[in-house]
């Protein structure tokens, strides 16, 4: 049995998140797009946790559904620490997995007095990752985590500005085993993650950190557990046989893969000429791929985990019709394509091209997926918070 994971994401309390991020609107949201499991999102919030525990019944050992059943829950939550000296100030985002609704209200008791749990669905804590890491083995049998878009430069385990440059000074020595694996972010691929020796040993996860219904499952986890309950879903996340393969945003694609300044409008890839800004002479906003190669040894470097390029479907819908994303008509036609195909995951990896164009699917829309199936893109790179941009094929049937 595979099951597509997306287990990164918000609820309504977090800030700058979509008010439809519920479960009536995420789950049959999720089936559309070809998600099996989903994340519940901010499980350490109060008011959202009531929410959930009124809107799903538990359907598997610590597995929810919605009343329709249009795909699973698993409980998970997004914790920020914030902690040390002044000036050399530390920010890390860890995503939490937690059995059921009792532990994951208990690690939120223990951890009250560290922070306002009611503020923010994604809460922050002012203690370090050594003592939330004691808090959660004290206090909970069976909740994990994992560092979240671990190379971001702000708010992430490895970045540039606020991270650390090991496993071993980031958690004081051992993370200990309810560390479960790494997040990837948007902004790297599995290529640019076998670098450091001490992320080699650990699986590698993506997810989509969606704050609206339309960023679910622009990455994913594709999971083959034994046993279809939480204890299944975890032994598949950590043995790494359990994940199949993990389905990436070309890495260009995310918001800070190059150094650059957005206010400039300037971006550069890692350069001997350094990291400061031609135009105003201020140091650049750290890119990713600089930060990976600064913490790795020389190449060569192990092969990456399988994985498989992907690009949010209405993505290539707008650039084959020269329309916004968001536009009226690119969505009424996602509606359409998924409606007759079966799934956006249908579409982006399973049907031929022959099939796609049968249902209904532009000729350069097929072109783009064709292309992208086979590691062929043209992206303007992110950077500074900037996203990158899906550029059009320069030879549009050539892939065909
Ligand atoms: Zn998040
Ligand atoms: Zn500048």
């Amino acid at each position: 049995m595979d099951l597509n994971a997306d287990l990164h994401v918000h609820s309504p309390y977090s800030l700058a998140t979509s008010p439809e991020m519920v479960p009536s609107v995420t789950a049959p949201f999720a089936k559309l797009k070809g998600i099996d499991l989903l994340g519940s999102g901010d499980i350490l919030h109060p008011l959202w946790r009531e929410r959930l525990r009124r809107e799903l019944v538990q359907v598997e050992e610590g597995l929810f559904a919605p009343p329709g059943r249009e795909c699973l829950f698993l409980l998970t939550g997004e914790v920020s620490l914030i902690f040390g000296p002044i000036g050399k100030k530390r920010k890390v985002h860890l995503l939490l997995l937690s059995p059921s609704f009792q532990e994951a209200e208990e690690l939120a008791r223990a951890l009250a007095p560290f922070g306002k749990l009611e503020s923010n669905g994604r809460p922050i804590f002012k203690i370090s990752l050594r003592a939330f890491l004691e808090i959660l083995q004290a206090v909970t049998d069976r909740t994990l985590f994992i560092p979240a878009h671990i190379w971001t430069p702000h708010y992430s385990l490895l970045g540039a500005l606020s991270g650390f440059d090991s496993l071993e000074t980031a958690f004081e020595g051992d993370p200990g085993p309810r560390l479960l694996g790494f997040e990837t972010g948007l902004s790297a691929d599995p290529t640019m993650c076998v670098g450091p020796l001490f992320l080699r040993e650990h699986p590698l996860f993506s997810s989509s950190d969606a704050h609206s219904p339309w960023s679910l499952g622009r990455e994913t986890t594709l999971l083959s557990p034994r046993t279809l309950s939480f204890g299944g879903i975890v032994e598949a996340l950590s043995r790494g046989t359990g994940i199949k393969e993990t389905r990436e945003l070309p890495p260009g694609l995310g918001k800070y893969y190059l150094q650059g300044h957005r206010a400039c409008s300037v971006s550069s890839p890692p350069s001997p000429r350094g990291t400061l800004c031609p135009r105003c002479g201020r140091p650049f906003t750290p890119g990713v791929l600089a930060r990976t190669v600064e913490l790795s040894p020389p190449p060569p470097w192990p092969a990456p985990p399988p994985f498989r390029y992907c690009v949010p479907l209405p993505e290539i819908l707008a650039l084959s019709q020269g329309r916004p994303t968001s536009s009226t008509r690119v969505r009424r036609e996602w509606h359409q394509r998924v409606s007759s195909l079966g799934s956006e995951s249908r579409i982006l990896f399973d049907l031929s091209p022959e099939e796609l164009l049968k249902g209904g699917l532009d000729r350069v829309s097929v072109s783009l997926i064709s292309s992208l199936r086979r590691s062929r893109f043209r992206v303007e790179e992110g950077y500074d918070g900037r996203y990158g941009r899906l550029l059009a094929l320069e030879q549009p049937g050539e892939e065909e």
